[in-house]
């Protein structure tokens, strides 16, 4: 085949990468932690209009895990978690022995569902044990619906983690995703909007949860002049020069959201008029996504499938939405709340090229699949 691959999400370099790297490297500063670590923390603390204390981390998960540690989430206590997601989300929640509890999306942004939120969360307290946390995501960069998700979260008095992994740069009512959970989260894994090839940051309030924040991550080691150790300590802490290539990324951040963005005008354009496929696009202008990606979905499953297959023929990537936790192997076990909706979705959803490099032939090499598929 002559045609190159069209991916879904590939890392791109902005340029910039090798000047930061070649000043981490000349500084001796080749570990975890280190000036450029600071400089990359205080540019999201910038982002985030110095409201927040903002700790990098080696990833995403990571900063989840830090998350559930911070709000002292332990063996048997219990974590509400959207089941549409990537396993990232819920991991965590089986490292600290806790019982994850997996709750359907609705259908306008296909995230965590508010009627089913306070179905679970009324049940298992009426099962004896008050959920300690719930885990929301903005899946494919789409906020979660925000005011109603937060306000029962706040009516039950449980703290949210904001899981933001693939929604840097999306926007709910105005405010910055990553900025409304107890704890927010970012990930810079290779396929999300910016990279430091892998990476993360935790995002929170309090100067002292931060501190608390880098202590565990660096082995929990208490003041003292030998080694010494009173906590479990991790080794999270992410690398001066993975924070040198973030700072270079950083320099595309909003290029990046830009053209990600193009590309759902790009998708928008061919499936306004289409009846047998819907694109995922904004309730309203409250939700204002970087679309990280473009999801689709068909009406059924068999249609999701020979669609796939005709963009593999065209040496173009897809691929069906994240499959549900709750239908995952390793958390069938576990309680659900909800019907078929994340379901659904897997059968389904498909997710489509959406980098931030598709070039204009690559649109029309995707267009040719879409309309021949369409028609
Ligand atoms: C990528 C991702 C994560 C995890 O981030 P890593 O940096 O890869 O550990 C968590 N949640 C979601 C929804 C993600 O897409």
């Amino acid at each position: 085949m002559n045609n190159k691959r069209i991916y879904l999400s590939l890392s791109e370099e902005s340029g910039y990468e090798e000047e930061y790297i070649q000043r981490a490297l000349k500084s001796n500063w080749i570990t975890s932690g280190g000036p450029s670590v600071d400089e990359f923390e205080n540019k999201f603390e910038d982002y985030f209009e110095q409201e927040k204390f903002v700790t990098a981390l080696n990833s995403g998960t990571s900063a989840i895990h830090l998350a559930l540690i911070l709000l002292d989430i332990k063996a048997g206590d219990e974590v509400i978690c959207q089941s549409m997601t990537f396993s990232a989300s819920a991991n965590p929640i089986l490292y600290q022995n806790a019982t994850p509890v997996f709750v359907d999306s609705e259908i306008d942004t296909w995230n965590i569902c508010p009627i089913n939120l306070e179905i679970a969360i009324k049940g298992r307290i009426k099962k004896g044990k008050k959920p300690k946390a719930i885990i929301a995501v903005h899946l494919y960069g789409m906020p979660y619906k925000v005011d109603e998700i937060h306000s029962i979260a706040d009516k039950y008095n449980i703290p949210i983690i904001e899981d933001s992994a693939e929604a840097l740069g999306s926007t709910y009512k105005g405010k910055k995703c990553g900025s409304f959970g107890y704890f927010g989260i970012l990930s810079f894994n290779g396929n999300k909007i910016i990279t430091t090839s892998s990476g993360g940051v935790l995002i929170g309030n309090y100067k002292e949860t931060k501190d608390k924040a880098i202590f565990f991550a660096t082995q929990s080691k208490d003041k003292a002049i030998h080694y010494q150790h009173s906590e479990v300590g991790y080794n999270y802490r992410m690398s001066n020069i993975c924070a040198a290539i973030g700072l270079g990324q950083m320099k595309m951040l909003e290029n990046n959201i830009i053209s990600r963005r193009k590309n759902h005008f790009f998708y928008k354009d061919i499936f306004h008029k289409v009846k047998n496929a819907k694109l995922l696009d904004s309730l309203n202008e409250d939700f204002f996504s970087n679309y990280w990606l473009n999801t689709i979905l068909l009406e059924t499953q068999e249609q999701k499938e020979s669609l796939r297959i005709a963009f593999e023929e065209a040496n173009i990537e897809s691929r069906p939405l994240w499959k549900p936790m709750h239908l995952q192997p390793i958390f069938e076990k576990y309680p659900y709340y909800g019907g078929q909706v994340a379901e659904d979705l897997f059968e389904k959803g498909l997710c489509l090229p959406s980098g931030s490099n598709l070039t204009k032939e690559d649109k029309n090499r995707i267009k040719e699949v879409l309309i021949n598929f369409l028609n």
